[in-house]
């Protein structure tokens, strides 16, 4: 992936930064249950210095730090390949600089000892809500072209209205799911949340369907077809809608339900139709429960971030068309770009003076790969594979 005067290499989860003209500073962490985001800053050394020959971006080691002049970056590893992330931390010398080093997520807790016996740093720890609120919302105001619809493979950008963003229900899609009501800058409820969530499309599809990773699961969801295993209406009524109450023949009366009678066993079935059956059931539910949660409090906008989305056009569509049933078109499903990296977004705005505040009166300019940067049908392809990956925004 490339950006000015950046480069940053992929390799597995374990990335590098080669450019000489460029210092890296300031980290952020949200350490899951399944994936690490990290966000950290770069200043370009070519930038202008003051009087007394420091970078007006950043000043080593200070408490006050204004990141303008500079590029936001966003990296994530596996939690279980955390010696990755501390190696990619030592390597880049990210643990040397500054007094903060701010963390949110379980794993700020969990893995505190780790970071200290291996990096000799201590986590600052942010509160993992407060961190996922407060990255929504910079983001949203932000960032130019962050939120958008899916809808039948055509994605639709938003212009978000600063005075008018407020209240929205913001599920986010972890390992498990949270749902929160944002009626401000700092002021939200968790209002529910669910166990069914990427964790279990993760951790069932690979019991299941045996794929070594989260992206080959999606892969072959893709290929599948949730109609050899889901029982749907027209199985049970003969291949007719069960018009009365307003259910197609298509739609799915029970997730997996074909599976007992027609008397299987796993291996009978493909492992792209298992896997597609199980992403539907759970995106599906994911959309239904956001959607009864937004009215209850009377929320027309719902907004969707976290990994489990991974920009995946099927899973939107889903997702997307079960607010939309439901709601019977009232409701709308949004979707981030940044989507899961809303929580280390949020924990790297805890740097005390740091003038992000101040951008979101303006729209910062994202760095896309050069694969993400068409409109309207950029996500037609299963894994967009744009912003749910690595990359950057320059402030
Ligand atoms: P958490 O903070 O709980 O780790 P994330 O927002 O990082 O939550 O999302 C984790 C979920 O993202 C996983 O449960 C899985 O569904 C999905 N996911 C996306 N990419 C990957 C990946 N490369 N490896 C594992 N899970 C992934």
């Amino acid at each position: 992936m490339e950006g000015d005067g950046i480069q940053v290499e992929r390799r597995d989860e374990i990335a590098s930064l080669n450019s000489s003209a460029d210092e890296v500073s300031h980290l952020a962490l949200d350490i899951g249950g399944t994936l690490i985001k990290m966000v950290y800053f770069s200043s370009n050394s070519d930038w202008p210095v003051d009087d007394e020959g420091k970078r007006s971006s950043k000043e080593k080691g200070s408490k006050n730090c204004n990141f303008v002049n500079g590029r936001l970056h966003f990296m994530k590893f596996e939690t279980r390949k955390i010696n990755d992330c501390l190696q990619f931390i030592s390597s880049k010398q990210l643990h040397h600089y500054g007094t903060y080093r701010f963390a949110t997520g379980g794993g700020a807790f969990k893995f505190a000892d780790l970071f200290k016996e291996k990096l000799e740093i201590s986590l600052d720890k942010v509160e993992e809500m407060d961190s996922l609120v407060a990255g929504a919302n910079f983001l949203l105001k932000a960032v130019d072209r962050e939120a958008f619809t899916y809808m039948d493979g055509e994605k639709e950008y938003l212009q978000i209205d600063h005075n008018d963003l407020y209240p929205y229900l913001l599920v986010n899609i972890g390992s498990g799911v949270s749902m929160i009501k944002v009626d401000g800058d700092g002021v939200y409820e968790r209002v529910s949340g669910t166990s069914i969530g990427g964790g279990t499309f993760w951790g069932l599809g690979n019991l299941l369907t045996k794929c070594k990773s989260f992206d080959e699961l999606l892969e072959l969801s893709h290929q599948g077809n949730n109609r050899v295993i889901d029982m749907l209406v027209g199985d049970i009524y003969g291949g007719m809608d069960y018009s009365k109450i307003g259910l197609s023949s298509t739609a799915i009366a029970s997730s997996f339900g074909k599976a007992i009678s027609e008397n299987k066993e796993i291996e009978d079935y493909r492992p792209e139709d298992v896997a597609r059956s199980l992403l539907r059931m759970i995106s599906n539910n994911i959309g239904q429960i956001s959607y009864l949660n937004a009215l209850r409090f009377g929320l027309k906008r719902i907004f969707f971030g976290g990994f489990f989305i991974r920009g995946h056009a099927y899973t939107m569509d889903t997702i997307a068309v079960a607010v939309n049933f439901w709601s019977k078109g009232e409701a709308k499903a949004m979707f981030l770009r940044h989507e899961g990296f809303l929580g280390a977004m949020g924990a790297f705005m805890s740097y005390p003076n740091n003038g992000l505040d101040h951008l979101m009166s303006k729209q910062l300019v994202e760095q896309l790969p050069k694969s993400a940067c068409c409109p309207k049908h950029e996500a037609r392809s299963p894994l967009l594979g744009d912003l749910t990956e690595n990359g950057s925004i320059e402030c």
